[in-house]
């Protein structure tokens, strides 16, 4: 049960689709609506965060660029550090890569090589989970640095495109499927 009952309605009648952005056929889910209401987002990272409290999570890795913006205040209502996991040539340090193929479109992912410790206690954060693909090659770059991945909290899943079951349906976490 949700502890805010009130939020799924709220943010449907926020948050906007964009049809044929960023090409022909994609439904954009735009979440810039939601970040503009103060209250409204703040009332997000609380519903994203909560699966996790007590989980003792060390860092939220963010992926390019909206989960940027929902994992580092999720990051500090954890008490955890923030990773950012970016499009790769982005980062200044020493990096490692993952490959992935995006509902538009193939792209990859890069983390700094001592962004996550052998055994810390991981949560991966993004807007929407479609295909699954970019969170999946996260998981990898955090596997690879020995890091235990505990979940991923999203905003939106697009459960038609069945990116949970990439990632273990246990895992996952969100506050609205379509
Ligand atoms: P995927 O790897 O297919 O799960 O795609 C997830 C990534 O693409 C996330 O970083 C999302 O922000 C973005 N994305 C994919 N589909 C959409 C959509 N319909 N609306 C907004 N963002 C999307």
């Amino acid at each position: 049960m949700s502890l805010d009952p009130t939020l799924v309605s709220d943010l449907q009648a926020t948050l906007r689709d964009v049809p044929d952005f960023p090409k022909p056929g994609i439904v954009f889910k735009d979440i810039t609506p939601m970040l503009a209401d103060p209250r409204l987002f703040g009332r997000v990272v609380t519903a994203m965060s909560a699966p996790f409290r007590g989980k003792h999570i060390t860092k939220v890795v963010g992926v390019e660029s909206r989960g940027f913006i929902l994992g580092a205040p999720i990051a500090l209502a954890l008490e955890a550090g923030f990773v950012p996991a970016r499009k790769p040539g982005k980062l200044p340090h020493r990096s490692i890569v993952e490959r992935y193929s995006l509902e538009y479109g193939a792209d990859g992912v890069e983390m700094h090589e001592d962004a996550i410790l052998k055994d810390e206690r991981v949560l991966v954060v993004d807007d929407v989970l479609a295909t699954g693909g970019t969170a999946e090659a996260t998981a990898r770059l955090i596997s690879r640095l020995g890091g235990d991945i505990v979940g991923f909290s999203f905003l939106i899943t697009l459960d038609f495109l069945a990116g949970a079951k990439r990632l273990g349906p246990d895992k996952v976490t969100s506050v609205l499927s379509f």
